[in-house]
């Protein structure tokens, strides 16, 4: 009977793209095929398929020309049941509401998945980072925290780095909202300048996490690191701190894609010098010792690992029969579609999902909270180990859940988290 109920959910997604590419929507087909396997009673599935509070605000800001211009923003926050909402703010010229929506979603089950006590959350501000200035950035951030200034806080909802946003956005955030209530609250945000409160290993936090949990996926094709093949999409925060553990660690990266292409060398390329190079001509085209490939083909490339660390909607019904990974390592947010899931399990590729894979950010973030609210700072010895403490469990709670159910890791990873959720609404019941 589960069966028949997620054939007829997946069918459902893959006819028209626009629905397989709709992030919202796939954040509701996941949630109904757990919600339906878990025998989530209906009242339950009402709350926790809708987002708890959604605030959209208009901002005007003066541009360095003088111009005036209003941009939009988001911030949702799905749900508070386990405690604060917790996620990041990106910065992106097509940020929609449902976008924000998924990911809040998203995140409210991968601070369950890793047994953090935080709800989820997500902002957006509909915007262009490439064409502002740091002033106007500046600005931006900090008329959008005003603008929230009665909706977060360390025990409401506590904002993080995302997509064009780094510690800098935080300690504006942090600032701001510091100046309203008249103290320094550091833990209003994570993911800050170490000086202002930010945690040790923060910064490499996503990409630790994501190398740990395909460590612990190797063991399980009795694969070596020094003898496997990863593929990066991505070359930022996640992918760029990814590869750069990885590689230490013994990985080959034979190859890393970014928007104007890929570059490939079957022998493993040298990370520290692609980023020099990066750094160097804008690009990491042309990089010596390697070949330029185009982004599509490099995404097919055969290979033990594929890490995905940039965008949504990467992997999707119309290419997911061409990836060839032993081991899809989600590093970015939702970047496999609900309808190409159903294809990678008939291809049997192990897939690490995103709600597991990419939980170290969000696991430190967890720990600069409790250090900011104690006054009291770890070394980054203690931080990378509980944090491989937590990601290492967590990938074994959610492979032993998919084994023990029949299910694959990412169906088992949302049954988990559901499960937690659902829990701490019957625990807490519904005030009225
Ligand atoms: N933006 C990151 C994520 O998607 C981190 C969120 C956080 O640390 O709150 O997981």
């Amino acid at each position: 009977m589960w069966a028949e109920v997620s054939e007829m959910i997946l069918e459902e997604a893959t006819p028209s793209t626009d629905q397989e590419l709709n992030p919202w929507h796939a954040a509701e087909i996941r949630f109904d095929e757990a919600a339906e396997r878990l025998g989530l009673d209906d009242g339950l599935r009402k709350i926790l398929r809708s987002p708890a509070t959604e605030i959209t605000v208009h901002i005007p800001v003066q541009l360095d020309d003088g111009r005036l211009e209003v941009f939009t923003g988001y911030r949702v926050q799905h749900s508070i049941a386990r405690g604060p909402a917790k996620g990041g703010i990106r910065f992106a010229p097509d940020v929609t509401l449902d976008e924000v929506r998924a990911l809040a979603s998203w995140m409210t089950w991968k601070c369950a998945v890793v047994n953090i006590p935080f709800g989820g959350a997500k902002g957006g501000v509909v915007c262009d980072p490439s064409v502002l200035s740091q002033g106007e950035l500046e600005r931006i951030t900090r008329r959008y925290t005003a603008e929230l200034i009665d909706f977060i806080g360390p025990e409401r909802d506590v904002p993080a780095p995302d997509m064009n946003t780094n510690e800098q956005t935080m300690a504006w955030i942090m600032d701001t909202y510091s100046m309203h209530k008249r103290s320094t609250v550091t833990a209003v945000v994570t993911g800050k300048p170490f000086q202002l409160g930010g945690s040790r290993g923060r910064r490499e936090a996503t990409g630790r996490g994501c190398m740990i949990v395909a460590l612990q996926a190797l063991r399980k094709f009795g694969l070596e690191p020094n003898e496997t093949r990863v593929v990066i999409q991505g070359f930022g925060n996640v992918g760029g701190m990814a590869a750069k553990l990885m590689a230490r660690a013994g990985f080959k990266i034979v190859c890393v894609i970014e928007v104007d292409g890929a570059v490939y060398n079957p022998h493993g390329l040298d990370i520290p010098a692609l980023m020099a190079h990066r750094a160097e001509t804008g690009s990491i085209l042309d990089f010596k010792e390697a070949e330029n490939l185009p982004r599509e083909e490099a995404l097919y490339l055969d290979c033990d690992i594929l890490l995905p660390a940039a965008k949504e909607n990467v992997i999707t019904s119309h290419n997911a029969d061409r990836i060839r990974a032993k081991i899809l390592c989600e590093g970015a947010n939702g970047p496999t579609t609900a309808a190409a899931d159903r294809i990678l399990e008939e291809r049997k590729i192990f897939v690490v999902p995103d709600i597991l894979a990419n939980a170290g950010g969000v696991t430190v973030s967890y720990f600069e909270w409790v250090q900011d609210r104690e006054g009291f700072f770890w070394n980054e010895q203690l931080v990378n180990g509980r944090l491989e403490e937590i990601m290492v469990n967590s990938f074994r709670d959610v492979v032993a859940y998919a084994e023990k159910h029949g299910v694959n890791n990412r169906t088992a990873a949302y049954m988990l988290a559901l499960d937690r959720v659902a829990f701490a609404i019957k625990l807490r019941g519904i005030y009225a």
